[in-house]
């Protein structure tokens, strides 16, 4: 796979993104709203796949697993609790002349507001000194506004987890060492959001609390490591773009005893995609002490009760949803034209099948719609196309990522066959109607990653 280098590429990406109805602009006739988006009809698929896929490995396949769904909104002592009132905030310094305020620890990946081209400070304005922003947005519940009625939009899933964990626990049967997974959307007032969909201020986050015996922490914390990794890298992302970046113990929170992000090299340099940390007992004994309910666990065997230690993986879906599209780019020169095609997992992939009569006429539209209809209802995700030639219809289900493309042509109209062309090696395969179904499945399970041209 060859992929452009330069910081242009996100450019490409991004342009994609827009004229295919991946991301859009949010309140784009208004003139958008900062670094805000949303996602179009291809964009909410591919989403919607990326949260599948985490789902199923991270609940459906599992017995020590259950999921969550916790409001945005909390009583606002759970986020004095968790430290995120007095602690969430970055570093934000202003600038004198254009009053650009920018993140102090990022000032080389931001930009002055009067001059793009220069970096913070360089248009002749003086920064001030850093002062701590919170990052949480805050709201009024209820008719009343006032110092009683403020509330935070959650700036992570996770605490949801620690409030529930007593239901759960009483509720679910599971016994640590045992996890509450969850997906959701998220709040923080970034100073500097940029980067596309890789930082904005609402996104969504998959998040995983596995609570443990403390005598556990180290092999499941190794556990989860292996496992995020390997997640990843099943769904076809590229292994040499990946890294496992452990924290140094000055990097931790005092109370944590590991923790590791799991990192991508995109256009723009490396960055986070997931981090997976140790929390120990920290947040259940705060919630306990702070609301004076014991969220400790009664192991019926030792007879001991105990906070149990957590090891969370948190993962943002959006950058994960972008780190695809980045990692599955492929641009190649096929017969004397540009060939841009996104390798995506066929399970990742927003448009699994599309359905092309060859030409519109004689019956094959119909037949066409009727095989449509049963891959459809063989839950496969279809896209039907009769307009142009052959070979652009299939350029434009590469350019989406759209593994199989299935052809009605003449021979189906006498012989009832279709073919089958594979996106990623362009190769063609004659296939039953009566087998088609059973011959895409296999072809899905039996995805491989295309290997790596020179
Ligand atoms: P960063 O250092 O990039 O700000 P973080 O360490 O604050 O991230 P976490 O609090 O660990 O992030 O959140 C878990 C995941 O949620 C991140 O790895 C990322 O994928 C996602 N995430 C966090 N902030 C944002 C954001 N503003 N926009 C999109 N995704 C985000």
């Amino acid at each position: 796979m060859t992929q452009p280098k330069d910081t242009r590429f996100m450019d490409t990406i991004v342009s994609l993104c827009k004229r295919r109805g991946f991301v859009f602009q949010a309140s784009e006739i208004y003139g958008g709203i900062g670094n805000t988006y949303d996602y179009g009809p291809l964009g909410v698929e591919l989403k919607r796949r990326v949260k599948e896929a985490w789902w199923t490995r991270m609940v459906t396949l599992r017995d020590d697993m259950v999921g969550l769904d916790s409001a945005i909104i909390q009583n606002p002592k759970t986020w004095e609790t968790s430290g995120h009132v007095a602690g969430f905030t970055d570093p934000m310094v202003d600038c004198k002349k254009c009053k650009g305020r920018f993140r102090a620890d990022k000032l080389a990946d931001a930009s002055c507001p009067e001059r793009p081209s220069k970096r913070p400070g360089e248009c002749g304005g003086e920064l001030t000194e850093a002062r701590a922003f919170n990052l949480m947005f805050k709201t009024n519940v209820g008719a009343v506004e006032g110092a009683g009625s403020i509330a935070y939009l959650r700036p992570e899933t996770a605490q949801g987890i620690f409030l529930n964990f007593k239901n759960v626990l009483e509720s679910s049967r599971q016994t640590p060492p045992f996890g509450i997974a969850q997906i959701g959307k998220s709040f923080r007032n970034e100073i500097t959001p940029g980067n596309f969909v890789f930082r904005t201020r609402e996104f969504e986050q998959a998040e995983m609390e596995f609570f443990i015996p403390p005598a556990q922490n180290d092999q499941w914390y190794e556990y989860w490591r292996k496992e995020r990794h390997s997640w990843y890298t099943d769904f076809g992302i590229d292994p040499t773009k990946l890294r496992m970046r452990e924290h140094a113990k000055d990097e931790l929170a005092h109370y944590s005893t590991g923790c590791t992000d799991v990192e991508y090299e995109y256009p723009f340099g490396w960055g986070e995609l997931e981090g997976i940390a140790c929390r120990t007992d920290f947040d259940l004994k705060r919630h306990s002490e702070a609301s004076g309910k014991d969220l400790r666990y009664f192991d019926p065997e030792t007879k001991e009760k105990y906070f149990p230690w957590v090891i969370e993986p948190a993962a943002g879906v959006d950058r994960t949803a972008l780190t695809f599209l980045i990692d599955a780019y492929d641009e190649e020169e096929v017969e004397g034209e540009k060939r841009v095609v996104l390798h995506l997992h066929p399970e990742i992939a927003p448009v699994t099948v599309g359905v092309l009569p060859l030409v519109k006429k004689e019956g094959m539209p119909e037949k066409a719609h009727a095989i449509e209809s049963e891959l459809r209802r063989a839950r496969l995700t279809t896209f039907y196309d009769e307009s142009a030639a052959i070979g652009r219809r299939y350029r434009r289900l590469d350019e989406v990522g759209t593994p199989f493309c299935v052809t009605i042509d003449g021979d189906t109209m006498k012989d009832d066959s279709v073919t089958v062309r594979h996106r990623d090696t362009m190769l063609q395969d004659r296939v039953k109607r009566a087998e088609l179904v059973p011959f895409l499945q296999e072809a899905i399970r039996g995805w491989k990653r295309p290997v790596k041209k020179g």
